[in-house]
């Protein structure tokens, strides 16, 4: 049976060299600026990020797609990256007027290239925006579990963590793991103690492009959390603010909003959402677009089993042990299914169309 999305559609990466074709791709489109890191990949490669610019250098418009800020959930980011840029390439897609295009492919390599969801500090990119010259924060239910996460006992884990859900509740529990943690680098969701290579590169664009006092439309692509194939529009603005009012306007009552509950995500600290949401005018909106795949609880235990594998440093990249905990990032986070695959597609061409019409509609009207 053909694919609805497209019958060419080539299968989504499942190694950092099968995102390789972004760059050429990238290269025939438009300008791009290639970001490397000093950290290598598990074979001794270089690895960097790349951002491509498309459209006029002065658009007042500009939509920014990033993936791999939580390095192994770049594979399929950087599918949809490719599949942008595909349609762009075969004009299926043209820019409106006035309008440009800011590609950042893999804010994480290190994390794409070891399928890890760190980067090579042990720094979720997506905790790390916080102010480091101000006490950092605390996250009393983490310290409590630790332990208990990175214990090599599943059953005693599932034990405490039940226990710990039944007296404080599910949400707690969820912010107590994944909420951000600033204590032990050693652990997931480790916030980092100062800004990460990832957001320094964020800022750094944001300066070099002038993308203070443009209309934008910022789309961070993530994988991992919430039902199978299905593409989450998580909105972190205010609850009351221009932010979430243009996400609904946008996008629609698929907008969730984990400040009011209503989303797959809880909130959480130091998100790399509070940067863009500093430059933003009442017309600009980030939302994370959020592919489910398997449970939360398994996407926990999948994450602390890496997180123990890489508790004393880097393991032996050959080792039967490494390359299973390695399987099950990749299939957690980016499942080898063509069906998955397509729903993704689908829903990011969809989600990607709305942003594109929701700035021209927003800046035709001001
Ligand atoms: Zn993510």
């Amino acid at each position: 049976m053909q694919s609805a999305v497209s019958p060419s559609a080539p299968p989504f990466p499942q190694t950092h060299d099968g995102t390789r074709p972004f760059v050429a791709l990238a290269r025939e489109l438009g300008t791009l600026r290639e970001h490397p890191l000093a950290a290598r990949g598990p074979a001794g490669e270089a690895l960097s990020s790349h951002s491509l610019w498309r459209g006029p250098t002065d658009a007042a418009r500009v939509l920014v797609l990033l993936s791999g800020t939580h390095g192994v959930e770049g594979l399929a980011g950087s599918a949809i990256q490719q599949d942008l840029l595909q349609r762009l390439r075969s004009d299926l897609l043209p820019l409106p007027p006035d309008t440009a295009l800011l590609l950042v492919h893999l804010l994480n390599p290190w994390g794409c290239a070891w399928l890890r969801r760190c980067d090579a500090e042990g720094i979720d990119l997506n905790r790390n925006f916080v102010d480091f010259n101000a006490p950092l924060p605390v996250n009393p239910g983490y310290a409590k579990l630790r332990e208990t996460l990175l214990s090599e006992d599943a059953r005693a884990r599932a034990t405490a963590l039940a226990a710990y859900a039944d007296t404080h509740g599910r949400t707690a529990l969820e912010i107590a793991i994944s909420g951000g943690q600033y204590q032990d680098p050693a652990g997931p969701f480790y916030g980092g103690a100062a800004p990460a290579h990832g957001r320094q590169l964020v800022e750094a664009l944001i300066r070099d492009h002038a993308l203070a006092g443009r209309q934008l439309a910022v789309i961070d692509l993530h994988t991992g959390l919430g039902p199978y194939g299905y593409g989450e529009i998580i909105c972190d603005h205010e609850l009351d603010s221009d932010g979430t009012r243009t996400a609904q306007r946008w996008y629609g009552d698929a907008v969730t909003l984990p400040l009011a509950g209503t989303s797959s995500s809880v909130p959480k600290t130091g998100l790399l959402d509070y940067a863009w949401h500093a430059i933003m005018d009442h017309r600009s909106c980030f939302v994370t677009l959020e592919f489910g795949t398997f449970s939360t609880d398994t996407l926990f235990d999948v994450l602390l089993q890496d997180h123990r594998l890489h508790q004393h440093g880097v393991p032996d990249w050959q080792a039967a042990a490494t390359q299973t905990v390695k399987h099950a990032m990749r299939h957690h986070f980016c499942p080898a299914s063509p069906q998955w695959q397509e729903l993704v597609l689908f829903r990011a061409r969809q989600v990607i169309r709305l942003a594109l019409a929701g700035l021209q509609h927003d800046g035709a009207s001001t």
